[in-house]
């Protein structure tokens, strides 16, 4: 896709526009930012452009090359750790079962070997050899002193792009040796116009997309695959009926799933305290479900509804503490119904 079609990321989208225009992206660029923000998307629509058969500083998204790299299938666009099924490339398929492409915890010295090996390969098909580290910050020390010597000398026509939301905990003579970009979540309404523009979501669920999600695309787009508008909505319609409030349905038996109900919980809570403080209605996250709120009102006071947010929380905490979730859960049901 072509660079104007990421939204929200006009800064950072101008600066590398002017370095490719300027001839200087190669090397070591940083993409920082919050998660799920758009910076993958932005270093493969970069990867994209670089080796674009229109060669005119730009993705146009249909020729061959661009399509090759959207499906992670072009040989001279890597992205580390390689993506679980996506890259059906022999020469890379050689190489994952050799040298151990795709370990998920911590990205070791083998990965980072064989990047130093194939930058230096003439490119097999396109004019740039790109190098996509997603979650850099996961870089063992092993492997980030390796990848420090490829970026103090890296060979023409490549580059490396680094990708982390965590840049505390990247080393940082790699920092120094990388431009960096920084990338920022995009502002909530601007979000919900693009889910309904680019994407043709409807203005409710674009609505609570972009607010739920906090302006991040990626993870708006990702639950939107999810099928979270179902999700949410069987969980609201148990929380509207007391009695029918069970374990069932909240996913427990996965913790994402489990993470992810307990976010849908707090909003709907939050959003009953918001309404109740009369706050404007652009702030309420489950606007599609706004009748069923203003009927939930009374059944709550301000103190029930802290202490019930309060308890949502305690359950987040307990749950990353890896305490047992249908224990964590009696107890929350407790603090919203026994009242
Ligand atoms: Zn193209």
């Amino acid at each position: 896709m072509p660079f104007k079609e990421i939204k929200g990321q006009d800064a950072a989208l101008e600066i590398i526009s002017a370095n490719q225009e300027a001839g200087r992206l190669e090397g070591g660029y940083l993409f920082v930012g919050p998660g799920s923000v758009g910076k993958k998307m932005a270093a493969k629509v970069l990867s994209q452009s670089l080796n674009c058969v229109l060669d005119n500083n730009d993705a146009c998204g249909v020729c061959p090359s661009c399509i090759k790299i959207e499906k992670n299938q072009h040989p001279d666009v890597h992205i580390i750790p390689q993506e679980a099924g996506e890259d059906i490339n022999p020469v890379r398929n050689h190489s994952a079962t050799i040298n151990g492409y795709g370990v998920s915890n911590g990205i070791k010295i083998e990965e980072v070997r064989q990047l130093q090996k194939e930058i230096n390969l003439k490119a097999y098909e396109g004019r740039f050899k790109v190098f996509i580290i997603d979650n850099a910050h996961k870089l063992t020390p092993e492997a980030s002193n390796c990848l420090l010597k490829v970026l103090e000398e890296p060979p023409k026509r490549s580059l490396i792009i680094l990708i982390t939301d965590k840049p505390g905990i990247l080393f940082k003579t790699i920092l120094s040796r990388c431009k960096v970009i920084k990338f920022k979540a995009q502002d909530r309404e601007g979000l919900k116009e693009a889910l309904k523009e680019n994407y043709g979501l409807d203005p409710g669920f674009s609505h609570f997309l972009a607010y739920f999600c906090e302006g991040r695309i990626g993870e708006a787009l990702r639950l939107k695959e999810l099928g979270i508008l179902k999700t949410k909505n069987n969980i609201i319609d148990k929380l509207l009926i007391p009695a029918s409030f069970s374990l069932e349905g909240l996913g427990i038996e996965d913790r994402q799933s489990f993470f992810l109900s307990l976010n849908i919980l707090n909003t709907w809570f939050r959003d009953l305290f918001l309404l109740k403080t009369g706050i404007i209605d652009a702030e309420v996250i489950n606007s599609d479900r706004k009748n069923d709120l203003l009927k939930s009102m009374s059944s709550f006071s301000y103190s029930d509804l802290e202490r019930i947010l309060n308890a949502i929380s305690n359950t987040v905490f307990y749950l990353e503490r890896n305490i047992n979730t249908r224990l964590l859960l009696h107890n929350l049901k407790a603090q919203i119904w026994e009242r």
